[in-house]
């Protein structure tokens, strides 16, 4: 689908047509294109195309971005030869569970599988290191969401050495480019599931140090967020800088045009769902989903079923 028809059918849905314009085009700039990456050229405040003062128009317009998405996974569904993986990764109060609430608001709960992965348990310790994420991989005609993701396998693994000792494996594979490999693993596994009809739209939401330790005081202070709140989170915090050299190689070294990165900026949390959902209108506006599904059984079956139904 054009870009064009998407954005005159986000119009139809009640979005201001010049402003979903800007917007996509803020949101190509979020795409990770080359192998060097470096998130100090990545401004975690940006809000794109929109000021403060733009809010009521942001929320209008994500509206028109879940109505829009609601359709479209209609035909996902009902032509069944689709996939469509979101891969949700950030530090701790980026913002990943409220943008799933939001984003995903318009989804049939039917076709929409959302998935967080926390500490692999003992069984999934003793499989490969993607094992745990295949089995979770949406099936054709569903959407299924990554809360963190295989990417924590050279993330948090990398940052914090006593994962990866609890991964059994034998001191031969766990040499000084154990990390390239993996990398270099990930975007095979996820080329080959491109090339087996699931899309893959990797979402970075870029926080900054500043706007992360607000929002870890705001959960402290409140004893209705205390549950959010983990002593990991301070730890990981004190390694902010290997986090961002982890990120750095990861993003580098497996955003694929079929598999692309985009950092997005989520200081502002209303922008950073706005921002997502129209990088997966887009994503999902290139799949052919109006090739019609193929039937369940053939014409004359359907028609002598109608014929027997109608004279009964
Ligand atoms: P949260 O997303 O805040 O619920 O926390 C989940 C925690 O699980 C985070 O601290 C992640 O770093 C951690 N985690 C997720 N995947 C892995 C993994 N493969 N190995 C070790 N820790 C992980
Ligand atoms: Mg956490």
């Amino acid at each position: 689908m054009a870009r064009d028809s998407v954005l005159a059918d986000l119009g139809a849905k009640g979005a201001d047509g010049g402003a979903a314009r800007e917007l996509t085009e803020a949101v190509r700039r979020y795409r990770i294109d080359g192998a060097s990456v470096r998130l100090a050229d990545h401004d975690p405040g940006g809000t794109g195309p929109f000021t403060a003062r733009d809010r009521g128009l942001a929320r209008a317009l994500l509206r028109a971005h879940t109505a829009w998405l609601t359709d479209r996974q209609r035909a996902l569904a009902a032509q069944g030869q689709w996939a469509v993986l979101l891969v949700l990764q950030g530090r701790d109060a980026a913002g990943k569970d409220s943008l799933i609430r939001h984003v995903m608001s318009g989804m049939n709960p039917q076709g929409c599988d959302v998935t967080s992965f926390d500490v692999p348990n003992a069984e999934e310790l003793r499989h490969d290191f993607l094992w745990r994420y295949h089995r979770h991989l949406p099936t054709q005609g569903k959407v299924g969401v990554f809360n963190r993701s295989h990417y924590e396998e050279v993330l948090v693994v990398r940052v914090r050495p006593e994962h990866l000792r609890s991964q059994h494996l034998h001191p031969s594979l766990i040499g000084p480019d154990v990390w390239d490999r993996r990398l270099l693993d990930i975007a095979g596994f996820e080329d080959y599931l491109t090339r087996n009809g699931t899309a893959i739209v990797k979402i970075f939401l870029n926080v900054s140090k500043e706007e992360q330790k607000e929002r870890f005081l705001r959960r402290l202070r409140d004893p209705a967020k205390h549950f959010k709140f983990s002593p990991s989170d301070i730890r990981d915090r004190e390694h902010w800088d290997a986090y961002t050299e982890a990120y750095e190689a990861a993003l580098g070294a497996t955003s694929t045009p079929r598999a692309p990165w985009y950092v997005v900026p989520a200081d502002r949390k209303w922008y950073a769902r706005l921002a997502v959902a129209s990088i997966l209108v887009h994503a999902i506006a290139e799949l052919d989903l109006d090739r019609p599904a193929p039937l369940l059984a053939d014409p004359e079956t359907l028609q002598a079923a109608r014929a027997a139904l109608e004279d009964a």
